[in-house]
């Protein structure tokens, strides 16, 4: 057998030009006209606001935060605004600290939106996910952007990049930059946010990755020295003692199975939440345990919050579970992760769902 060993690294140059290579690659998804319209904006413009929908997670944070750093690199001044509190779990990324919240800063929040020349919208599709937010962001003058990967976006922005397809909106903000040709000002900290994204909406690129150039940009961040490791361990696999406990109970204690139906259901109550101090984010993640289980297509979790009942829905092999979200709560989402709001008793909530599980058999195959 023959060994054959590559000795010797690819020259600096052999390597930029591969590198400006694959950079190509990746702008073509980008509509060339789109991004230079918002290049242009983003010239013309001193006072940005990034901002994103409620309950901010690793993607709606990591995508604006990680604009946030590019844009200061290019001298401007960027502030993030996002409706309510991003999760301590976030807590890590740089520029965290920075962001300005709604909910605990109104007034300053009011100011900097009034004051800004442009406002880039980033992961949501319709100004209702902004709850309180969104009349202060729909009322301003300055000319919005929406960047996004849900479906069917309403056309509240100037400039909309739409690509449901797409793992997360910060892949889809890493290929603008790349399409408007800043991919050197990406610096350490805007790669850090912009990975943070893509892995926590991929849950460590296990959902909705299956397409080799998501790697590609893997390696593109890579190359800007983030710390993939700390990205995992802080963002997906750190939480607290009553979260964990939290989760098992409602795993031993709480999970129906339905077997004929490929499905799982979990529903936690206002008394069950209290008894394990439940706070916001300890049961992100929760839906998606029961599709560990072998065979199981779908998993439906129904959490007693104090205005409503909230649905969250994951599948696999391609189960439409936004359907179950769309026609039964009329809620919405990506096929294989979806949500819905339910007013009304979290048992009527249940009840609704197990009526009608027959409906959706079709979809197993
Ligand atoms: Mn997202």
């Amino acid at each position: 057998m023959v060994h054959i060993q590559i000795s010797g690294k690819l020259s600096w140059e052999m390597r930029r030009n591969f590198v400006n290579l694959q950079i190509q690659e990746m702008e073509k998804i980008i509509e060339k006209r789109l991004a230079k319209e918002l290049l242009k904006k983003l010239d013309s413009s001193e006072r940005v606001v990034l901002t994103c929908h409620v309950r901010p997670d690793g993607d709606a944070i990591g995508s604006t935060l990680g604009l946030w750093h590019l844009l200061r690199s290019m001298g401007k001044e960027a502030t993030v605004v996002v409706p309510d509190k991003a999760p301590q779990s976030l807590a890590f990324l740089p520029g965290f600290k920075e962001i300005a919240v709604y909910t605990s800063h109104k007034e300053f929040c009011e100011t900097t939106v009034e004051k800004s020349d442009l406002i880039i919208c980033c992961d949501f599709n319709t100004p209702s996910r902004q709850d309180a937010l969104a009349p202060l962001i729909q009322g301003a003058a300055a000319p919005k952007v929406l960047i996004d990967h849900h479906t069917e976006p309403d056309s509240f922005a100037e400039l909309t990049f739409s690509y449901p397809r797409m793992s997360s909106t910060c892949e889809l903000v890493f290929r603008i930059i790349a399409a408007m040709g800043l991919y050197e000002k990406v610096d350490k900290d805007c790669a850090t946010c912009i990975l943070a994204g893509i892995i926590t909406d991929t849950r460590n690129f296990t959902v909705n990755v299956n397409y080799p150039d998501l790697y590609d940009i893997l390696m593109r961040l890579l190359e800007k020295d983030v710390d993939k490791d700390r990205i995992i361990k802080e963002a997906l696999n750190t939480r607290s003692l009553n979260s964990l406990k939290l989760e098992a109970y409602a795993l031993s204690q709480k999970m129906e199975i339905f077997p004929e139906h490929k499905c799982a259901l979990i529903t936690l109550d206002q008394e069950e939440l209290k008894k394990f101090s439940y706070e916001k984010g300890d049961t992100e993640g929760l839906v998606n345990r029961p599709l560990e289980v072998r065979g199981m297509i779908y998993s439906i979790f129904m959490r007693e919050d104090p205005d409503c009942v909230k649905i969250s829905g994951r599948s696999c092999r391609d189960f439409p579970v936004s359907e179950i979200c769309k026609k039964l709560y009329g809620g919405g989402g990506h096929i294989q992760a979806a949500g819905a709001e339910f007013h009304g008793s979290l048992m009527e909530c249940r009840n609704i769902l197990i009526a009608n599980m027959d409906e959706f058999d079709k979809y197993l195959k």
